[in-house]
């Protein structure tokens, strides 16, 4: 359990080869904005058989619909390798080793993946060869959306809403920040399906939808400028009147769907403690091999007692994340764990992400502040996810929240409380 596997060990060999020869070179033109980030991750979907590997089981569902058997969902693609069987160190270990050398990189590929899953897992046959599937390659581009101009941490109080008009459905509202978007291709957002005669502000009935670039209604905006993640065009998505088939709908309308959306914030937030490892791994191993180089007062500076200091602070966080994301694994492979452990896996690893590469700019000294080394962007990549998916106010509020109910005391996130016999 506190090691990866021989396949998982493989697959990070394999994905930091690939990341030194293929994307280390084009990253400042990526930031820059001079070269795509997509085409890099087009060449490691085929270079890693991504379509064949995550895709499989999707096809196989595809399958099944067409010729009318049992429509089993199929696992997320963080919960399939290869061979098609549960692996779900897989997706894990690949958004780890991204991170490593760009976190904005690793958001792409979440973003098209996530988006791919939950058609993949829901969508019929056509949905899942025209949408999910293009987007397991990067041939086509996908984004998630959630979040609105007013509800990001209370998400579920979104306003976008879908109506249901005979074999349509009618889309009207507005997402915000919302990662590839500008460059979207297929863009599941989710909304509020009306019910005529039911609670308007029900937070249970929240749908993903799926809507394809092109479609009358839907416009996104410019990309948004901001402190790091600039791999990822992060933005805005319209919605007026805009209608699509039924089927494009994700779930049953007739049924409660939060836990649609829940269960992918939970799948990606295990991801970003990977993403957190992967950073703070590549600055530990930068700041060791500048501290020996770096020579002041007629020595290397890792002479230094506060040196060393920060090297082994930086080395705990290592194992405590790397613990973290290794028991994320098990976790998915038993079939166990709560939203309780996966947000406390968060929090910390997000935070200590971010302490750690600011360490690592620190110990670096003027160089620290430089592009030319890799802490300075990590930092500004990495500190989204203390966040995005769920703040660390967030994720604080979910562990006393679990941590309460257990002792008969319940609060909500808006400050409300229940105490059992009160
Ligand atoms: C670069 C980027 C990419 C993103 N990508 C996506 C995406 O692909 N899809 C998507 O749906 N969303 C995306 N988001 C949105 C992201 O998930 C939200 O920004 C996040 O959930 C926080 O929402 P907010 O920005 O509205 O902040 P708010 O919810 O307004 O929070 C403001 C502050 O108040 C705190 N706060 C809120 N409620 C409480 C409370 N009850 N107690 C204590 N403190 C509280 C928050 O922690 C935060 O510090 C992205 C955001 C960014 C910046």
């Amino acid at each position: 359990m506190f090691e990866l596997d021989e396949t998982l060990s493989a697959v990070e060999t394999a994905v930091r080869g690939f990341c030194e020869r293929e994307v280390e070179p084009h990253i400042a033109a990526i930031e820059s904005g001079d070269a795509s980030g997509f085409d890099v991750l087009r060449r490691f979907a085929v270079g890693f058989g991504l379509g064949e590997a995550l895709g499989a089981p999707m096809r196989a569902r595809a399958s099944r619909l067409r010729t009318g058997g049992p429509a089993r969902a199929v696992p997320s693609p963080e919960t399939v390798d290869g061979r098609g069987s549960a692996n779900p160190g897989i997706a894990t270990v690949v958004a780890k080793e991204l991170a490593r050398s760009s976190p904005g990189l690793a958001l792409c590929l979440l973003s098209n993946l996530g988006a791919a899953a939950t058609i993949g897992a829901r969508g019929d046959a056509d949905l899942i060869e025209r949408c999910a599937l293009p987007l397991v390659t990067l041939e086509k581009i996908g984004c998630w959306a959630l979040t609105e101009p007013g509800s990001g941490s209370d998400a579920f109080a979104m306003k976008t809403s879908a109506r249901l008009d005979g074999e349509t459905i009618v889309l009207n509202g507005s997402k915000t920040f919302i990662s590839n978007a500008p460059a979207a291709d297929v863009l599941l957002i989710y909304a509020r399906l009306e019910d005529p005669g039911g609670d308007r502000a029900d937070k249970q009935r929240i749908f993903p939808i799926v809507v394809e670039r092109g479609t009358a209604g839907l416009s996104t905006g410019a990309p948004m400028r901001k402190l790091g993640m600039h791999a990822t065009p992060t933005g805005e998505v319209f919605l007026q009147d805009c209608r699509v088939p039924r089927s494009h709908l994700l779930g049953d309308p007739a049924r409660p769907a939060r836990e649609l959306a829940e269960q992918t914030l939970v799948a990606e937030r295990v991801m970003v403690v990977a993403m957190c490892l992967g950073v703070i791994e590549r600055c530990l191993d930068d700041a060791l091999g500048f501290a020996i180089a770096r020579r002041q007062f007629g020595k290397p500076i890792a002479a230094f007692q506060l040196i060393q200091q920060k090297l082994a602070r930086m080395y705990v966080a290592r194992e405590n994340v790397r613990n973290l994301m290794l028991k994320g694994i098990w976790l998915q492979r038993e079939g166990k764990g709560s939203e309780r452990e996966v947000s406390a896996a968060k929090w910390y690893a997000t935070e200590a992400a971010a302490d750690v590469a600011l360490e690592a700019m620190q110990l670096m000294g003027g160089s620290g502040y430089m592009q030319e080394y890799a802490p300075e962007r990590l930092f500004r990549d990495i500190k989204l996810w203390t966040i995005a998916a769920g703040s660390s106010e967030i994720q604080t509020l979910t562990i006393a929240k679990d941590l309460l109910r257990a002792r008969g005391f319940s609060i909500d996130l808006a400050g409300g409380y229940r105490a059992d016999g009160e």
